[in-house]
């Protein structure tokens, strides 16, 4: 399952930290796929990608595509944005539990007035700024 690509005029205020380890994440975030590892040994996922399992300490890790769906567990906007993202404010920020059993924290992208609450069904989207991808979620 391809990603929805929202196209962002503006390079990004705080672009993330890549290593060699997350290159494969971001190259396919850019391309619309949602991966990240997965645990050979006690099959959990983990996010952001790691090269050892934070819950059993195994080294065999393997990058899978994952669900974009879950349920919106928290939210805010923010008006007095840090210095570095004034001139987006106000934008506003979630955290999402997803249906594959990771919590993440994204923007959080308005659709067609639907009303952010906590509990609504959302779904993972790629922000395409001129310079790269981020993650966000959206209302489904
Ligand atoms: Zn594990």
């Amino acid at each position: 399952m391809t990603l929805e690509s929202i196209s962002v005029a503006r390079k990004r205020s705080y672009p993330p930290r890549m290593s060699a380890f997350t290159q494969p994440f971001w190259d396919g975030l850019a391309q619309g796929k949602w991966q990240s590892t997965c645990c050979e040994a006690c099959g959990k996922f983990t996010f952001p990608p790691k090269p050892i399992c934070p819950h059993c300490w195994s080294d065999k890790m393997q990058w899978k595509s994952l669900s974009p769906r879950g349920t919106l567990y928290s939210w805010t906007r923010i008006h007095a944005a840090p210095k570095v993202f004034a001139d987006e404010a106000p934008y506003a920020v979630c955290v999402v539990d997803l249906d594959i059993g990771l919590r993440i924290a994204t923007r959080l992208v308005e659709r067609d007035g639907i009303e952010f609450t906590c509990g609504i069904p959302v779904g993972l989207v790629v922000l395409q700024y001129q310079d790269g991808p981020l993650l966000a979620s959206r209302p489904l």
